[in-house]
């Protein structure tokens, strides 16, 4: 009988496993304590555990790991992380300190199936999904690994979280949930390239902090770049942004990745005025961090504050992010965890037939 690996279990199910092993319920608070809290990995260890338990455990389930490959530190403080899975896989985690926080930024897939034009990880295709317990122990690993701990977590490394939704909710439970890893769902955001049905559903669901990667100003450029578009519109995009449940701190945001010469002219931000207006929310201007073999490239900064001026001027809250962790290959975009790009494919842009592949 294949094992239950528990670091995949929501918990629900972890409560529904131990109540199924004839257990008491604060068993399942010990057993999480243990893992997410003190990062346990062997049921031997266990100690408050009774021998009983600890041997039907090890009969039944078992723990994973993820294991770190290579761990690289940029110029500005920023670390990348490689790490391999258990079937050999290789996945990205990126922590990036700055004044007040630690943001993890953490992988959901290795590669990504969504097909945008302008980023690395989608040469790669969708390679598989992560398992709840690998998008969560990428979290596990790098507390660890790090003196001051992780205060922020984002899904924005490699692959589409809501492509994997399933396995993203879960993650979120596990890393929100107050006797699991008991991160404030604040702290916890979602970047998505726009997949409307599973933005409500996570609102429902999981609500953390929502950010949508906008990257165009109007439909046609759009579908260009990011060929999701063509299944759901800017129009509904946004509409779906607007309707997602924040809690009264918690924000919506829009990643405008500024790409020279393609969507960064004066015109595309009056655009960008005209589709935002009257939504609460923030637009985060981030200048493209360049990719090659990919030969898009970044925008000159006066571009970039032209830009942001004219949100700004337009009534709508906008910052320009500073690149981290570029000099490393860490930054947005540039996550391919050692596999080989074809040079071939680095040159055909957008591949439509991501579109028909893209998630129903
Ligand atoms: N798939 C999700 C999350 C991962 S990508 C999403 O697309 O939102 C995280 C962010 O990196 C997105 O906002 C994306 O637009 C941005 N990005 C991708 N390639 C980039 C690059 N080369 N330079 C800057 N940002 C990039
Ligand atoms: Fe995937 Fe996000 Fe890259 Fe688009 S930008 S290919 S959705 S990881």
């Amino acid at each position: 009988m294949k094992k239950i690996d528990i670091l995949d279990l929501s918990p629900k199910e972890l409560e529904d496993l131990v109540s199924g092993l004839g257990e008491r319920p604060y068993r399942v608070s010990q057993l999480a304590r243990w893992i997410y809290k003190k990062n346990i990995r062997s049921f031997e260890e266990m100690t408050d555990l009774s021998k009983g338990f600890r041997s039907t455990l090890k009969d039944v389930a078992r723990l994973s790991s993820i294991r770190l490959r290579r761990e690289q530190t940029s110029r500005d403080g920023t670390k990348k992380f490689l790490f391999e899975l258990e079937d050999g896989s290789r996945i990205e985690s990126v922590l990036i300190p700055d004044a007040h926080r630690l943001t993890l930024c953490i992988s959901t897939q290795v590669g990504c199936l969504m097909g945008c034009a302008f980023c690395l990880t989608a040469r790669l295709r969708r390679i598989r999904n992560l398992r709840p317990g690998e998008i969560v122990d990428q979290f596990l690993a790098v507390r660890e690994l790090s003196p001051y701990g992780v205060t922020n977590i984002v899904f924005m490394g490699m692959g589409e979280p809501l492509d994997n939704f399933e396995s993203t909710v879960k993650a979120i439970e596990i890393l929100t949930h107050p006797g699991y890893v008991g991160m404030s769902p604040r702290r916890v955001t979602v970047s998505t390239s726009g997949l409307v049905p599973e933005i409500a559903e996570l609102g429902e669901r999981a609500p953390v902090n929502l950010s949508i990667s906008l990257n165009a100003s109007n439909d046609r450029l759009r579908s260009r770049l990011m060929p999701v578009n063509n299944k759901y519109p800017l129009k509904t995009l946004i509409e779906a942004g607007a309707s997602y449940p924040l809690s009264g701190r918690g924000k919506l945001t829009f990643e405008y990745v500024l790409i020279k010469d393609v969507n960064d002219a004066k015109s595309n931000a009056v655009e960008l005025v005209g589709l935002l207006r009257g939504i609460r929310c923030m637009v985060n201007l981030i200048p493209y961090n360049e990719a090659p073999p990919l030969e898009y490239q970044t925008p000159e900064r006066d571009r970039a504050l032209q830009f942001q001026k004219v949100l700004i001027d337009g009534g709508i809250r906008a910052m320009i992010r500073k690149s981290r962790g570029r000099d490393i290959l860490g930054a947005c975009g540039q996550l391919v965890a050692d596999y080989p790009l074809e040079e071939t494919d680095a040159r055909s842009g957008a591949q439509p037939s991501a579109v028909a592949a893209l998630p129903s």
